[in-house]
């Protein structure tokens, strides 16, 4: 079997739910399990929902789930106008759950309290939502599918809005799930993001989280692979919507997959990896809009090719110099700062040491940093360079590309930390934020277009 997830982007409208069922249609010998986000934008609009909710703003509410409604209801009626029985159906399945969601919003609106528990309860209503349209659009197409609920089956802490789920009691819910309740249809679809903590309450698995279902069940089901459609060409050498010139990777290791993610690319949550790697699982990046395109396949480093493979960013970094003036040794330099960087929970993306020094690359706009800086500043001196950027190039076997040094710093003016990752798949040097664009376009020409 196969896993095939498709993002809201793919699932948007009737035109992109129709691409969906065709290119489902031509994998059903390979008996796919489908899992689908929210349409597009639903959950933010969900988000607003609940935030609209706890300011105890009842209009906004009220209008809110008017607009979620129509959009459901409107893509129902088109997908399904030639099965009346089943566009009925379907229409009472919606309204049960919004109905379901407005009563809930409205009680949080009276109490005007919104704990973490029913934000994850109202965020996961849009998954449930288009993977009901869906189901019942693949039915009238004559393709036999089975709807299932994934809270039955992905069960997790309750760390309810970055849920992480005990992989155990999952592989053994799936299997069990499935071998019961799969048997006679064409086809199996549940929802991506959605989860259930082991008391039965919802959970989800962080933004972006469909991928990581998808790569859950895959390892559940011991897929032959996992499929992520979205709507690039794969997975990009850069972000293209910094550079025009992108191009497609082939072929990338897990590992690579991983440190891309680490550094800013945008190409799959970056639990995704985790589950696939452990069962080998190979997952391929696909285009909903383009489906002859071969896109990126992922899968172990002995058979990925060697060499670069992207250019990733992270725009709004600071970058840090702690320096002690007493020679406390590279132990006693990262005890001393990581102690309060792990008490105010301050993600650190790199970091470098000397016997005296430390240096640091964090996001922007953590929360925590002032505090842990501060904790710092009473034994240390502490430099912190705002307004920076950081650009990584990442692949295996890419240390010592020659000339990369000498051209990121021609672009860049001047690189305030470079740095090869301990694990050698990536080489990152922190900039000037002004001089991010043009340093990202030539060090990309350097490496793909030579
Ligand atoms: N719908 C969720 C989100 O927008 C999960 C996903 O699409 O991966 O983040
Ligand atoms: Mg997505």
């Amino acid at each position: 079997m196969i896993v095939m997830k498709f993002g809201g982007t793919s699932v948007q409208d009737e035109e992109a739910i129709g691409r969906v069922i065709s290119i489902v249609k031509n994998r059903l010998p390979e008996k796919p399990l489908v899992v689908v986000s929210a349409l597009s934008k639903v959950t933010k609009l969900l988000c607003s929902i609940a935030e609209a909710a706890e300011a105890q703003q009842e209009d906004v509410v009220k209008e809110s789930l008017a607009s979620l409604r129509q959009r459901h209801f409107d893509l129902a009626k088109a997908l399904l106008k030639d099965s009346p029985l089943l566009l009925e159906k379907c229409l009472g399945d919606l309204e049960s759950r919004i109905a379901g969601l407005e009563t809930f919003a409205g009680g949080v609106c009276q109490i005007g309290e919104l704990s973490p528990r029913s934000e994850a309860r109202i965020i996961s209503t849009g998954e449930l939502l288009s993977s009901t349209i869906i189901a019942y659009a693949f039915n009238a197409q004559g393709i036999s599918c089975q709807w299932l609920d994934a809270r039955r089956m992905i069960t997790t802490d309750n760390n309810y809005l970055n849920a992480r789920p005990d992989l155990v009691v999952t592989e053994a819910n799936v299997k069990r799930v499935f071998g019961m309740e799969t048997k006679g249809f064409d086809l199996v679809l549940t929802q991506g993001f959605v989860a259930s903590a082991s008391d039965g309450s919802t959970t989800v698995l962080g933004f972006e989280g469909s991928d990581y279902s998808a790569a859950i069940f895959g390892m559940a089901l011991g897929a032959k692979r996992v499929e992520i459609w979205t709507d690039v060409d794969g997975i990009r050498s850069t972000d293209p919507r910094a550079l025009d010139s992108t191009r497609r990777i082939e072929c990338l290791s897990y590992e690579e997959a991983a440190e891309m993610a680490a550094m800013g690319a945008r190409v799959l949550h970056p639990l995704t990896i985790e589950p696939a790697r452990n069962r080998n699982i190979p997952i391929m990046v696909l285009n909903s809009k383009n489906p002859a395109c071969a896109g990126s396949t992922v899968l172990r480093g002995e058979e990925s090719p060697d060499g670069p493979k992207s250019v990733a960013c992270r725009e709004n970094v600071v970058f840090i110099k702690v320096h002690s003036p007493k020679m406390e040794g590279i132990t006693g330099m990262l005890a001393r700062v990581f102690a309060p960087l792990y008490s105010n929970l301050v993600p650190v993306t790199l970091a470098k040491a000397t016997e005296s020094s430390v240096y640091l690359v964090i996001p922007e706009d953590t929360d925590g940093l002032e505090a842990a800086l501060a904790a710092m500043e009473k034994w240390a001196e502490v430099t912190v360079y705002r307004d920076k950027s950081m650009i990584s190039v990442v692949g295996r076997n890419i240390v010592g590309l020659e000339g990369l040094g000498d051209r990121i710093i021609e672009a860049s003016g001047k690189v305030y930390i470079a740095n090869v990752s301990a694990d050698m798949l990536s080489e990152n040097f922190v900039i000037d934020r002004d001089r991010l664009a043009v340093t990202l376009s030539t060090i990309h020409d350097y490496i793909f277009n030579r």
